[in-house]
């Protein structure tokens, strides 16, 4: 395993280190000619303005931090770029310890101070938690549960455009957000029936992704259309409609599991099942 999680550094600490620095939602690449790289650095570069740096684990021995840096310091040949655009361009497990570290950065920078009383919290030893001093709230990573459907109709994939989607000619299959008191099979037919109007038959498992812009857990599921005609919700889809396969709008790639399921549906369709 090329990358182990840890809360604690190793002693000694190895002369270099891994630096995952984040700004909202950019990630700092170190850029040598036309390749990037995550930035590997000596320690003693920490005085150079790094902040709110966390540890969160070793690759080949070699300890990662997460953090931020004073705009003013960025060293020469490095830049921000958005985390997502790493996705091919770094080795898969890079991409994976980028999504990992932004987790954790969220999490150290956004609970510092408790939800509840408001007092100044402060990291636990042994895992990834502050804790408050005055109440004793524990505040751990936060994960947001969403599932992400295909609805195939036939010999037919039902896709949508969502308001909020960043390129506005991308269809995707449906997902949302798991309210509490809820199970995923419930979210998954309320999501559906809220925003298409429509109601499915024979949910089946898919598999989940992490998905960490900011902190989802995506839960994927097929399943089959059962009743209804396409009524869009507009203030959350502004186009829904069933496609062929061999007749698909803009899609996601498979870097996402929306571009997996209907990748899936594409295949099931040539008779080769997954
Ligand atoms: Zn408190």
């Amino acid at each position: 395993m090329d990358f182990i999680k840890s809360v604690t550094p190793p002693t000694p600490l190895p002369p270099r280190a891994y630096f995952f620095i984040f700004s909202s939602a950019d990630i700092l690449i170190h850029r040598i000619d036309t390749n990037i790289a995550v930035p590997c650095m000596e320690n003693k570069a920490v005085p150079l303005g790094l902040k709110d740096l966390c540890f969160f684990g070793t690759h080949r021995d070699i300890p990662c931090y997460c953090g931020k840096i004073d705009p003013e310091k960025i060293p020469p040949a490095h830049e921000f770029v958005k985390l997502r655009s790493l996705y091919t361009r770094v080795e898969e497990i890079f991409w994976f310890m980028a999504g990992y570290a932004r987790q954790i950065h969220d999490w150290n920078i956004n609970f510092k101070f408790c939800g509840r009383c408001g007092t100044q919290t402060s990291r636990k030893e042994n895992e990834f938690a502050r804790v408050c001093p005055s109440c004793d709230l524990h505040h751990y990573p936060r994960i947001s549960p969403a599932i992400i459907t295909a609805i195939v109709k036939g010999n037919q994939i039902l896709l949508a455009r969502g308001v909020n989607f960043p390129n506005k000619k991308m269809f995707s299959v449906l997902a949302g957000f798991v309210e509490p008191g809820e199970t995923l099979e419930e979210c998954l037919r309320r999501e559906i029936f809220e925003e298409v109007g429509i109601q499915v038959k024979n949910i089946t498992y898919f598999k989940s992704q992490s998905w960490p812009f900011p902190d989802s857990l995506m839960i994927g599921f097929t399943a089959q259309y059962d009743s209804g005609q396409i009524s869009m919700d507009t203030s959350e889809i502004l186009d829904a409609d069933w496609f062929d396969a061999d007749h698909l709008p803009m899609i996601p790639d498979k870097q996402a599991l929306a571009g997996e399921l209907i990748d899936w549906f594409v295949r099931s369709q040539k008779s080769n099942p997954y």
